[in-house]
């Protein structure tokens, strides 16, 4: 299969693979007893903490193993919005409409559960980068949360976060910002000592880089308080319990260290930019084109075709795309991102996702647009 959906998940690496191995057999043990002592099987853990911390500029103090992005999300709203209704009896957030629905869906559940907690959607242009204005007036001197991811899923648009952020902070101090971050670590260089320095939240997950499911993290900002979402045992210093799990620390350890190898990948441009070159014959729109976006994203939008049907039609010929984000694909209703950025209810169901990765080569690109283009053109609707 020629696998050009990396934003979905991408490959654990070998070498990945290989660090990961031994936790699984001859170094089981759970770090919290003898045997685990005496095998060091803390070291992945204090590891995985310091390449992250690398690769997001912070210090390794800063972060928190979790389960994966969805946990990191879910944590930091559900967390604010229990804090701020304890203090004030009230919660105002803002978030962007093109979130991923671990953070939507998670907003939207506190603003129908938690009586008096009130979201406000940011807006985006119709290249789908947040709109600074429209924030600004959105964000008032009782915001909790302003939460702005780094870069869209979808789209791969990168947004104005480091803006957002000294904006929040600018109309109330205490108001406190966080990004998910998913798609864009391991991509793009970040750095949370320098121009991400007002985000006090960072979302993160190991699979968007060549490591395992199951493991993400989240950066919590020196002096920043952040009461636990899970309570159980002492693990992570109490701030994350749950038994630890040296095997998928060792492989987010491994991919962070890797992914510095590729951040800002110009030959990814490049090779993306030679696809979207060869479509445009096709009347294909690159959504969010005029934009800075990740290296490796591309969702092109095809006029008169449901691409769903072509999703499968390419997966019949061993070529894994999607529509957009993977967590929506599957259901009828077009992409809520593609909606934000003014595409007519009929045209969003057109758009087709492809997300390279450090892996794929100029052949399989050139194989890609030797089978879209007839498929393309024999399933426009007459
Ligand atoms: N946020 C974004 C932007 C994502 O793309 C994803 C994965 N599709 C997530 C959050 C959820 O990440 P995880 O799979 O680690 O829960």
């Amino acid at each position: 299969m020629i696998y050009l959906d990396n934003n979905s998940t991408t490959r654990v690496l070998p070498d990945i693979l290989d660090a990961m191995l031994p936790y699984f057999s001859t170094a089981f043990f759970n770090t919290t007893t003898l045997a685990g002592a005496l095998y060091d099987v803390a070291r992945p853990l204090s590891e995985a903490r310091e390449r992250v911390a690398e690769l997001i500029d912070c210090s390794a103090e800063e972060i928190i193993l979790t389960s994966g992005a969805t946990e990191s999300n879910n944590w930091v709203l559900q967390s604010i919005a229990r804090h701020s209704l304890r203090q004030t009896g009230k919660c105002h957030l803002v978030v962007s409409a093109i979130e991923h629905p671990s953070v939507l869906q998670v907003a939207s559940y506190l603003a129908e559960t938690e009586g008096r907690v009130e979201v406000d959607l940011a807006p985006v242009s119709c290249e789908g980068v947040i709109d600074l204005a429209a924030l600004r007036d959105l964000i008032r001197p009782d915001t909790a949360l302003v939460s702005v991811m780094l870069a869209n899923n979808e789209t791969g648009v990168i947004q104005p976060v480091a803006e957002a952020a000294a904006l929040a902070k600018e109309i109330n101090q205490d108001c406190l910002v966080h990004s998910d971050a998913t798609q864009a670590v391991g991509k793009i260089t970040l750095s949370l000592n320098d121009n991400l320095r007002d985000v006090d939240f960072l979302s993160l997950s190991g699979h968007k880089f060549h490591g395992p499911k199951g493991i993400g993290a989240l950066f919590i900002r020196s002096g920043v308080d952040l009461a636990p979402y899970l309570y159980g045992g002492g693990q992570q210093g109490g701030a994350r319990p749950g038994t630890e799990n040296p095997a998928l620390a060792a492989g987010i350890a491994k991919a962070a260290e890797i992914a510095t190898m590729h951040l800002d990948d110009r030959r990814l441009e490049s090779l993306r930019s030679s696809l979207e070159a060869a479509l445009c014959a096709l009347g294909v729109t690159v959504l969010g084109g005029g934009a800075r976006r990740l290296p490796n994203t591309s969702l092109l939008l095809f006029e008169d075709l449901d691409s769903e049907m072509l999703i499968h039609r390419l997966a019949e010929a061993d070529f894994a795309t999607s529509s957009g984000s993977a967590c929506t694909s599957g259901s009828d209703s077009p992409s809520h991102v593609v909606l934000a950025m003014g595409i007519n209810y009929s045209s969003a169901s057109g758009a087709l996702r492809i997300s390279l990765s450090h892996e794929t080569t100029q052949n399989e690109v050139s194989e890609f647009i030797d089978v879209l283009k007839p498929l393309a053109q024999s399933l426009k609707k007459p």
